[in-house]
């Protein structure tokens, strides 16, 4: 619904009267700006808000890095597991990276089908899936068939046409301007 003018405020409801409930929903966060994994975290924070079981799994990230997001989210009840080793040009052994990632998806699949948690936050999974360490096709029919009440969270730049399709709410984080772009470092409590 487009108002009559940008500039008056709406005078009618823009809210539709056909809206319908769903089990769960599937989100997608890319693109090449920040904020995909905040974002994420964001949904994380109100799901346990709402008393929900929250597993995140981290497909690069390594445990070693122990950011604010997991500090903070594990306290308020999340389980969290991040399942990489870390960035990909520091990997001794890519063959071992990849099997990381097949491990995660294993254990991220389980959790589809038993429908144990009601958020599931799979981030950096698109890295994985364009690297070929996991299958899109197996990722998206594992999301289509997961349990129903299971909501899920995919986070990662280039996110595969495929899942585009099967998500309900795409956003694509747009890089207008990056800190890092003008030579500064990652940001303690902002960055991670
Ligand atoms: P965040 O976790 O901050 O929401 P993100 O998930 O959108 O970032 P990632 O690619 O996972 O993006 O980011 C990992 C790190 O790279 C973060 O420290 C983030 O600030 C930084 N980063 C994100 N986008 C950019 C960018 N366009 N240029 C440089 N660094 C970026
Ligand atoms: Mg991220």
């Amino acid at each position: 619904m487009v108002p009559a003018s940008e500039d008056e405020p709406p005078t009618e409801s823009p809210i539709r009267s056909d809206l319908r409930r769903v089990p769960s929903l599937v989100l997608v966060n890319t693109g090449n700006g920040k904020g995909k994994s905040t974002a994420a975290f964001g949904i994380a924070l109100r799901a346990l808000g709402r008393g929900w079981r929250v597993r995140v799994i981290q497909f690069l990230k390594s445990g070693e890095w122990r950011t604010g997001e997991e500090e903070m989210l594990t306290r308020l009840g999340a389980e969290w597991w991040s399942a990489g080793d870390g960035f990909t040009w520091d990997s001794a052994d890519m063959e071992s990276s990849k099997q990381l990632a097949v491990i995660a998806w294993n254990s991220a699949g389980e959790t589809l089908r038993t429908g144990s948690h009601e958020l599931l936050v799979l981030d950096e999974i698109t890295y994985a899936m364009t690297w070929g360490w996991v299958s899109t096709h197996e990722v998206v029919e594992a999301i289509r068939n997961r349990a129903p009440t299971v909501n899920v969270v995919l986070t990662g730049r280039d996110a595969p046409a495929e899942v585009v399709d099967l998500a309900d709410t795409v956003t694509t984080m747009v890089d207008t301007k990056h800190a890092y772009n003008a030579g500064i470092a990652a940001k303690r409590g902002v960055d991670f």
